[in-house]
């Protein structure tokens, strides 16, 4: 493959203690740079200078979409604990102090949504696997340990505990030994996704070291092979000019020549991240090796919360031969009280958008809820025997029986996750709910 003319930029990040050396921040009034610090106390920043200098509008602050998806915002925090950070850096308050009221800020923002720890993560020979989820049958979460970070860190990501120093609620797997022997006790698992973080902030020869076990097994079930990674977004240069790309896209080769379907599962959250030069190049390297490339985002208010975002994106991504695959609801965790929009109204947006495209651009699912029974899609709003209520399936259940299956709540607008809805009719609880309850009771016996 030739190596595209580009310039060769070193991947170096800002963080909240270099950034005053990013130069349009040095721009930014006071008052913005000092609320970004004290919102940084309690959520992870990172901004590299692709996204500085490629995607975010600085003319547009703090409007610009990709500034409120990298930088922390004031509204993040309620205001009364912005208060009392912003009190704390002012009077240069001890460290331990500061981190005490940053900790408990952080958990009371749900940093373990949808029973992901207790639930999800699997039991082996007596044994938990942390480096592991599986929460669905046919597909099995790894979380590398070196790719545990993102190339930039999006200010609504429900993942922002594993990206905390201190936080005991980290995913993640040292190699893929435990992973192997899971697999072969599961030939039903067909999908393996890598995730994380990003496992592409880990160099390839790591990558490489983590996956050929994986390649090479003779005793497992595994047919598809999937990467979710936001560098397409946020750093493309990760397939093009980085020291190891070339390898990069050669591992992705050897992959797809083994016979596996590889999947690049990119997050894109709204149309500027599709239309760099750079982007473009990236994607067109990437496809040429035969992997396919999937999209996912959550609808996130300030952001893409606009059909007309969702419909370009869609068309875009189509033309770019990349295939549109999930439209998230925002997570019921960290900021989300700045960050979520209504389920009522992401099903107005999403069904609008999927109004305006042709059918190629109306693979992407959603409005769907990654909640603890499963991933829950709101299929509509109507109304039935007088009462108006939310349509509901599960994409994906934790029970594969749950799949499918029709079922109704009651309508509220401003409802924004499953734990904000009732059932409808009348009804005392879903079809699913008995069933959660013994599985949590068998899972906290299990601890
Ligand atoms: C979304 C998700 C998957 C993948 O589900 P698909 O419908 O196959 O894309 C697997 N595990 C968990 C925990 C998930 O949240
Ligand atoms: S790239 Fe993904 S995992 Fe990383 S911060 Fe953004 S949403 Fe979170």
């Amino acid at each position: 493959m030739s190596r595209p003319v580009i310039p060769h930029p070193v991947y170096r990040p800002y963080s909240l203690r270099t950034i005053d050396k990013l130069p349009q921040f040095s721009a930014l009034s006071e008052d913005e740079r000092f609320s970004i610090r004290v919102v940084a106390q309690v959520f992870p920043f990172r901004l590299n200078p692709y996204v500085a200098d490629q995607l975010i509008d600085w003319q547009r602050i703090p409007d610009d979409p990709i500034y409120q998806l990298t930088v922390p915002q004031r509204g993040m925090l309620r205001p009364h604990n912005f208060q009392r950070i912003a009190d704390l850096l002012l009077r240069d308050a001890p460290a331990a102090e500061v981190h005490s009221v940053v900790s408990e800020i952080r958990s009371d923002l749900n940093p373990n949504p949808a029973g992901q720890v207790e639930l999800n993560v699997p039991w082996f020979g007596g044994q938990r696997l942390e480096g592991m989820q599986h929460k669905y049958r046919e597909t099995v979460l790894f979380f590398p340990q070196s790719g545990q970070t993102c190339h930039a860190y999006c200010t609504f990501c429900f993942r922002w505990p594993q990206f905390l120093t201190d936080g005991e609620v980290r995913f993640s797997a040292a190699d893929s030994e435990q992973l192997l022997w899971y697999l072969a006790a599961h030939p039903e698992v067909t999908d393996l996704l890598v995730t994380g973080g990003d496992p592409l902030v880990m160099s390839t020869a790591a990558l490489e070291r983590y996956l050929t076990p994986v390649l090479e097994a003779q005793n497992i079930g595994i047919q598809t092979i999937r990467i979710g990674t936001k560098s397409l977004g946020y750093w493309p240069y990760r397939f093009l000019t980085d020291k190891d790309a070339d390898e990069l896209l050669r591992l992705f080769e050897r992959i797809v020549a083994r016979g596996f379907h590889l999947a690049i599962m990119a997050h894109f959250n709204h149309t500027r991240e599709l239309e760099t030069p750079i982007v473009r190049q990236a994607i067109k390297r990437i496809r040429a090796t035969g992997a396919e490339i999937r999209s996912q985002s959550p609808l996130v208010r300030h952001i893409n919360d606009v059909a007309g975002i969702w419909r370009e994106m869609w068309n875009l991504q189509v033309s770019l031969g990349i295939i549109p695959y999930y439209l998230f609801v925002e997570r019921n965790t960290g900021a989300s009280r700045y960050f979520q929009v209504p389920l009522a109204q992401a099903w107005e947006i999403y069904r609008a958008a999927m109004t305006s495209v042709s059918g190629l651009g109306r693979t992407a699912r959603g409005p769907s809820m990654s909640a603890a029974p499963g991933k829950i899609e709101i299929q509509g709003v109507t109304e039935i025997r007088g009462e108006k209520v939310f349509v509901l399936r599960m994409i994906q259940g934790r029970n594969p029986e749950w799949v499918q299956r029709p079922f109704f709540a009651r309508f509220d607008p401003d409802a924004a996750w499953l734990t904000d809805l009732k059932p409808a009719f009348g009804e005392e609880e879903f079809f699913f709910s008995a069933e959660m309850r013994a599985l949590a009771t068998a899972a906290r016996r299990r601890q």
